[in-house]
């Protein structure tokens, strides 16, 4: 591992391998790790290890997670859920330019299908995950090892991120900020996290201009995963941004930030304006934010 990179979580200090696990540098504590994944976790967010694993089992079950054996292909697979992500990956890419070697962290990283096609553009990635999973969490990225286009990971939290300040060129929450209840905690990590000019971007989270609708799809969303059988802080905290608290939170940190809207076709903005008016309600965008320091 990259231990100019990654830090301790407790006093963010630098880490050395031990056969225990990795050691921080400072304070002495191990970090041991779990199905071979560091757990980069303080000792007052440990209790968020057994609600990611009851989240992950619901999830397991939804028809909207990515099927077993389909890792190396996503986001390119036929679903309407992964279709959009398919064409806001093509307008990061856009939006990054070239990889050369840039660090980037992937936070929230699920399965790490996005670091891996980040790898694949040429960035070196780090990705977090609190679910160490081994279908829809991180226990699942292994199979990108042998691909030539691997990336290093962790487990760790949306909250504190393990990486050492001013070590990331760029920072992504990809459909990761919704599970936090306030995002400014994440929002204030980026900031650290990365090195002056670095850009912290935010995408495929479900965002609404209108306070009412965020709520109740959030209510419906939340009730879904409860009846699959999911409980803890991952299902309540589950929630739609609303674009003008989430452009505040952002402006905290960040003196910059821009909102792209990607085009994600004729399709879909067809079937999403039909169900919004059958629902009376506004239905979420994805739009990608990217915030500059
Ligand atoms: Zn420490």
């Amino acid at each position: 591992m990259d231990l100019e990179t990654w830090a301790c979580p407790t006093c963010l200090s630098g880490l050395e391998e031990t056969a225990e696990g990795l050691q921080c540098r400072s304070e002495g504590r191990v970090f041991p790790r779990r199905d071979g994944l560091p757990v980069l976790v303080r000792p007052e967010e440990e209790g968020l290890l057994a609600d990611a694993e009851s989240y992950a089992t619901a999830w397991r079950r939804d028809p909207l997670a990515p099927r077993r054996g389909s890792q190396l292909d996503l986001p390119h697979v036929p679903s309407r859920y992964w279709r959009p992500k398919a064409r806001s990956l093509a307008d990061l890419l856009n939006i990054l330019g070239p990889g050369n070697h840039r660090s980037v962290a992937d936070i929230g990283a699920g399965t790490g299908w996005l670091s891996y096609r980040l790898a694949e553009a040429g960035f070196r990635c780090f990705a977090t995950d609190i679910s160490s999973d081994h279908e829809v969490g991180l226990g699942a990225a292994a199979v990108y090892d042998s691909t030539g286009h691997g990336f290093e990971r962790a487990v760790a939290s949306l909250t504190r991120w393990p990486f050492r300040s001013g070590a990331l060129d760029v920072a992504i929450c990809n459909a990761s900020l919704h599970y936090l209840p306030d995002i400014r905690p994440a929002v204030v990590e980026a900031a650290r996290a990365l090195k002056p000019g670095g850009v912290f971007v935010v995408m495929n989270d479900p965002v609404n201009r209108d306070r009412r609708s965020a709520e109740h799809a959030s209510r419906d969303f939340r009730e879904r995963l409860g009846r699959a059988g999911a409980r803890g802080s991952l299902v309540e905290g589950h929630h739609h941004l609303v674009a003008g608290d989430l452009e505040a939170d952002l402006r905290g940190s960040f003196p910059r930030i821009r909102r792209h809207d990607p085009d994600y076709g004729f399709a879909f903005r067809a079937t999403r304006a039909l169900k919004a008016g059958l629902l009376r309600m506004e239905l979420a965008s994805f739009p990608i934010y990217v915030a500059e320091r």
